[in-house]
């Protein structure tokens, strides 16, 4: 018989487990987190639902983590934090910590009725993903991979509250932009942050525009950068890749690879106007994956959003289709900073 592999499980600091899931989709792998209590063991986030995923947990439960979960808290309604949330919930009982906003989220994201779908098809049309790339992702992509099981209740976290979790205490930060409200857990004393998807060291955060959830990101995801940016930072926990402890370093390196970002969407826009997916193709290149050409759409958005507000662009809508065009006008070019306001 074949010798089990070893679980992914490993101390990254004194009583703080990382453990490291597959994901079945998109990427590889998640980082999810163990914090040691005296009854248990409290967890931040959860993993996707696969047969693999649930394999390591059981066998986890079975052995190191034989101790249960205290309380599950999820950071944000994407699968591979959420995913298995009520199932963990229902084996172990431990109660799910998580915003309601992410909740309600949660069961938009996979477009359950037809209506939804319909809105969703209409909304990327609207934005010139083609028709049938748009079929694909709604009947596809966001019905398989974002589909997940939703708690019925949760308990609520507040920015600002205080979590004691076994002998470390934790501020909730509340972080809008990737997701319209994630949670961040900093641990002062330890100069800790996990953050979910929100500081990522080896990719960038997704920040878009999409049918559902946060609608204006960009300026709520840099508002976020501000606050991270004022931490003292020496542990960064995130949802993938290693731990790392340039914290800060990092949300200054993402504001400027959106202020980056923002100057090639300006360049890019056509006099003539552009719908979000043209200018998107112009800046990233053409798509041939729907999810790609979807994406590509919704970061488009976010930036042309900050950029309308800021008077560089302006829309016009008919009733099929919204177009940008620049500000000719506007003058010099987008400059973010992580102090003072970040628009003009
Ligand atoms: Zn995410």
């Amino acid at each position: 018989m074949e010798e089990p592999v070893e679980l992914p499980l490993k101390e990254v600091l004194p009583g703080i487990l990382m453990f490291t899931l597959p994901v079945d989709y998109g990427i590889d792998h998640v980082n999810i987190y163990l914090i040691r209590e005296s009854e248990g063991w409290c967890l931040f986030d959860t993993g996707a639902d696969c047969e693999a995923a649930r394999a390591l947990w059981l066998r986890a439960l079975e052995g190191p983590l034989a101790a249960g979960l205290t309380r599950i808290i999820v950071s944000h309604h994407h699968p591979d934090h959420l995913g298995l949330a009520v199932w963990l919930h229902e084996r172990t009982g431990a109660t799910i910590l998580m915003r309601e906003e992410e909740r309600t989220v949660a069961g938009q994201t996979h477009v359950p009725s037809a209506d939804d779908r319909a809105y969703c098809i209409d909304f990327m049309c609207r934005h010139g993903v083609a028709p049938e790339d748009a079929q694909q992702v709604v009947g596809g992509v966001l019905q398989s991979n974002m589909a997940c099981a939703v708690p019925a209740r949760v308990e609520p976290l507040e920015a600002g509250q205080t979590l004691r979790i076994g002998e470390h205490v934790f501020e909730v930060l509340v972080l809008g932009g990737h997701s319209i409200a994630q949670i961040c857990l900093y641990a002062p004393k330890l100069k800790l942050l996990l953050t979910g998807d929100q500081l990522l060291e080896r990719i960038t955060p997704n920040i878009g525009v999409w049918p559902y959830g946060e609608t204006d990101p960009l300026p709520r995801y840099l508002d976020s950068l501000r606050t991270i940016a004022t931490l003292d930072i020496e542990h960064v926990l995130p949802a993938h890749h290693d731990v790392y402890h340039a914290g800060v370093k990092r949300a200054h390196g993402l504001v400027a690879h959106h202020q980056k970002a923002l100057r090639k969407f300006m360049a890019r826009l056509g006099a003539g106007g552009m719908n979000a997916t043209e200018l998107g193709y112009a800046v990233y290149g053409a798509q041939s994956d729907p999810l790609h050409a979807y994406l590509a759409m919704g970061e488009t958005l976010a930036h042309l959003l900050w950029l309308e507000r800021s008077g560089y662009v302006r829309h016009e809508e008919t009733p099929a289709a919204t177009r940008w065009y620049p500000v000719t006008a506007a003058g010099e070019e987008p400059t973010l900073t992580l102090s003072g306001d970040m628009s003009r």
